[in-house]
C-alpha cells in the first residue's frame, strides 16, 4: 500500500506534470472549449500545494487527497475543478475506510465511486468526449488489478486513460463548451480526459 509520503510525492508529480503541460492544455481547451483548463487545472494543485505545505508531514493519504478535494471542491472555477475534486474526495473517503494505507483496493473503489459521482453531477456517459471517456478505463484497470501493488495498478490505470484520451480525439462533443462547436472540435483529444490521465500517470514509479 501507499503510505503519506508516496501519496504526497504522487500529488507533487502530478502538480509538476499539470504544469509541465499547462500551456498544452490551455491550447486544447482552446480549440474545443473556452482556453482556460490549464488555468484552472494548475490553479487547483497550486491551491492543493499550499494547503499541503500548512499539513503534517505525517498526514497519511487520506488526509492528503482530501486536501485536493477540499481544494478543487471549494476554490477551483470551471466545470472541471468541482468534477477532480469528486474523484479526489472518492479517493480520500476509500483511503480512511480501507486502513492507514492506499491500497490497490481502496484505489479501485474510490476511482469507481469517484466516476459515480462524475456521471451523477455532470450527466456525461462514455464516448460524450469529456474526462469520464479517461476515468472509466481507468476505474476498469485498476478493478481488474486485484491485489497488484498500486505503482503497477495506476501504471495500467494510466496506459486505460491514455487510450481513452485518445479515443476522445476520434469524437464529437456532447457535453460541455465543446459540444458547442460541434463537427469542430473532432480530431482534438479532450483535456479534461488528458488532466486525468496526468493523475494516474504521475503515480507510475513511485514505490510501491
Ligand atoms: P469550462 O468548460 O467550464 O471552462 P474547464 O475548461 O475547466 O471547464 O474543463 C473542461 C473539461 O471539463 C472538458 O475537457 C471535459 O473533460 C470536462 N467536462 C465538461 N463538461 C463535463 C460533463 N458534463 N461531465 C464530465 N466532464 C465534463
Ligand atoms: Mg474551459
Ligand atoms: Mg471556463
Amino acid at each position: 500500500a501507499f503510505d503519506g509520503p508516496q501519496t504526497r510525492e504522487w500529488i507533487r508529480r502530478f502538480a509538476d506534470s499539470v504544469y509541465a503541460t499547462e500551456a498544452e492544455l490551455t491550447s486544447l481547451d482552446q480549440r474545443a472549449g473556452d482556453g482556460d483548463f490549464g488555468t484552472n487545472l494548475a490553479t487547483g494543485v497550486r491551491a492543493a500545494g499550499l494547503l499541503l505545505d500548512r499539513t503534517d508531514e505525517s498526514a497519511g493519504p487520506a488526509e492528503t487527497l482530501g486536501t485536493m478535494a477540499t481544494a478543487f471542491l471549494d476554490e477551483i472555477g470551471g466545470t472541471s475543478g468541482p468534477l477532480f475534486g469528486l474523484l479526489f474526495q472518492a479517493l480520500s473517503r476509500a483511503a480512511a475506510d480501507s486502513g492507514p494505507g492506499l491500497t490497490t483496493a481502496a484505489l479501485a473503489d474510490g476511482t469507481t465511486q469517484g466516476l459515480a459521482a462524475i456521471r451523477r453531477v455532470g450527466d456525461a456517459s462514455p464516448g460524450d468526449k469529456t474526462l469520464v471517456d479517461a476515468l472509466d478505463p481507468a476505474a476498469g484497470a485498476l478493478r481488474a488489478a486485484g491485489t497488484a501493488p498500486p505503482a503497477t495498478a495506476l501504471a495500467t490505470a494510466a496506459d486505460g486513460a491514455w487510450r481513452g484520451v485518445r479515443d476522445t480525439a476520434s469524437l464529437s462533443a456532447r457535453m460541455g463548451r465543446a459540444s458547442y462547436l460541434g463537427e469542430r472540435a473532432t480530431g482534438i483529444p479532450d483535456p479534461g480526459a488528458v488532466g486525468i490521465a496526468l493523475f494516474f500517470a504521475s503515480a507510475a514509479g513511485t514505490v510501491p
